[in-house]
C-alpha cells in the first residue's frame, strides 16, 4: 500500500484549503456532500486520522467512524424521505478508489430509482449548498 499523501483532496478539505459542503463534524470525524453524487444526499464520512483505506486505520478509530455513520445515516434517510441507504467503500485503485483518504459513502436510496454512475456527474453547487444546510440542521438535532 502507498504511504498516506498529505496532499490528497480530502486532506486539503480537512485542512480547509479547498471548500466543501460540510454537513457534520466532531473531534475525530468530518462529513460532507459528495460533489458527484450517485443519488440526492450522497455524503462522505471521513476520519480526521490519516488513513489511506480500511486497512490503514486503527481499529478504535474505525469503530468511532462507523458509529458516526450509524448515527447519521438514519437521520439522512429521514431528512430526505428516502427508502433506505447504501454504504459504499473502495480500497485500492483497482477496486475503484480514487481519493486515498479513507471515506465511507452514505448513499440514500429510493425504491425504483437507479443510481447514477460513480464519480462522473458534477452536481449543481447551489443545490448542494441548500442541501448541506438542511442536513446540518437534521444532524444537529
Ligand atoms: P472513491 O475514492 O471512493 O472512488 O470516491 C471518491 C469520491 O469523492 C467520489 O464519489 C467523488 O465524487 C468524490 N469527490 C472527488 N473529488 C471531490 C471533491 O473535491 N469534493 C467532494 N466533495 N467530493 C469529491
Amino acid at each position: 500500500m502507498a504511504a498516506y499523501d498529505d496532499d490528497n483532496i480530502f486532506a486539503k478539505i480537512l485542512r480547509g484549503e479547498i471548500p466543501c459542503f460540510k454537513v457534520y463534524e466532531d473531534d475525530d470525524t468530518f462529513a460532507f456532500l459528495d460533489i458527484m453524487p450517485r443519488s440526492n444526499g450522497h455524503m462522505l464520512v471521513i476520519p480526521k486520522a490519516k488513513a489511506t483505506d480500511l486497512t490503514d486505520i486503527d481499529p478504535a478509530d474505525l469503530a468511532g467512524l462507523m458509529a458516526v455513520v450509524q448515527k447519521l445515516a438514519p437521520k439522512l434517510v429521514a431528512a430526505l424521505g428516502a427508502d433506505g441507504f447504501m454504504i459504499q467503500q473502495f480500497n485500492g485503485a483497482g477496486a475503484g478508489q480514487t481519493v486515498f483518504h479513507l471515506h465511507i459513502h452514505i448513499i440514500p436510496r429510493w425504491e425504483g430509482e437507479s443510481l447514477k454512475p460513480h464519480g462522473t456527474t458534477m452536481a449543481d453547487k447551489d443545490a448542494l449548498a441548500e442541501l448541506a444546510e438542511k442536513l446540518k440542521g437534521a444532524f444537529s438535532g
